[in-house]
């Protein structure tokens, strides 16, 4: 997919030129078509996947490749809710890192954003939150509300809640929006004074990026359009006007054994297999908490993981 060769290579925040920064990546996960660059601002050093596909064409890869071939009830989506719903899984996030803040508790009205087929509904619920969903897909949609959940459909653009929110979470969503600006501007307006927004993403400052070069699990063109450090991140959040954006880096077990399964089982145009296999992932997750981890906690501390976590508060 070439769609938007023929635009200049700018940034979207500054507007300077951009110059490539590696070349020819694939789809190593789903095996969708195409063949796309990162390119790097040469000014604010912010990160994008080259070219970028339109609107229509990013619609069209997500129902044909995103997630396809995962049914819901089958073996490993029942396997997986029974973890997600167990206390193991809660132990497991205060020993490996909370992903999509299913740990932290509060009070008010939630809305998770891209919230599929609600899985994190249900624990944002448990811990104190009045929570609901804003989904794209009407299919999990559907789903997210058989487990009793008020579930918006549509765009960000176009939704208009009654009432604002305390909390909007984008667990791994601002690396997917067609323009972070915009998508960050129209979160801002769902908040009340005082709420907060809550972004986890992937850390293109990352040790482990640097580890696995293109084998890296974060790439995940074309459906990744964003590659932020701490230090873009905060600039696109300023430039939504979000102020004070506290950051912090961790790496998740999940993401260094994808990796590695990237590493060893990609080809251009096929889905990745190792990565659909529960017991290798599992013993993968294990080894790299068990093994690796604890010798490179170091990184975490200097935003160096490979998860950036962004809270801010609206003023
Ligand atoms: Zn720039």
């Amino acid at each position: 997919m070439r769609g938007a060769t023929a635009e200049p290579r700018k940034c979207l925040v500054c507007g300077q030129e951009c110059r490539l920064w590696l070349g020819n990546l694939h789809d190593d996960r789903f095996g969708a078509p195409g063949s796309y660059d990162i390119i790097k601002c040469s000014r604010c050093g912010l990160e994008q996947t080259w070219p970028r596909p339109t609107e229509l064409e990013l619609k069209n890869l997500y129902e044909q490749f995103y997630n396809t071939g995962v049914e819901p009830g089958g073996a490993y989506q029942s396997r997986r809710e029974r973890f997600l719903a167990s206390g193991w899984y809660r132990l497991w996030l205060q020993w490996d890192g909370d992903l999509s803040f299913h740990l932290r508790r509060g009070r008010g009205r939630l809305l998770d954003l891209g919230c599929n087929e609600g899985r994190g509904l249900s624990l944002y619920a448990a811990n104190g939150f009045t929570a609901e969903g804003l989904e794209i897909n009407e299919k999990a949609a559907a789903l997210a509300r058989q487990r009793g959940f008020t579930v918006h459909t549509g765009t960000l653009a176009e939704f208009t809640p009654s009432e604002s929110y305390d909390v909007v979470v984008l667990a791994n969503v601002l690396e997917h929006a067609f323009d972070p600006v915009v998508m960050l501007v129209q979160v801002r307006r769902l908040l009340r004074p005082g709420g907060e927004v809550w972004i986890s993403c992937p850390n293109g400052d990352s040790l482990w990026r640097r580890v696995f070069g293109r084998g890296w699990v974060n790439w995940h063109v074309p459906f990744h359009l964003w590659h932020f450090s701490p230090r873009t991140l905060r600039m696109v959040m300023t430039r939504a006007g979000f102020r004070r954006t506290e950051v912090k880096t961790f790496t998740p077990a999940l993401w260094l054994a994808q990796s590695f399964c990237i590493r060893r089982g990609s080809r251009a145009g096929r889905a990745n297999r190792l990565m659909r296999s529960t017991p290798v992932v599992a013993g993968l997750m294990l080894a790299a908490r068990l093994l690796v981890l604890p010798w490179f906690f170091r990184a975490d501390r200097r935003l160096r993981g490979d998860c950036l976590v962004a809270t801010a508060r609206m003023e």
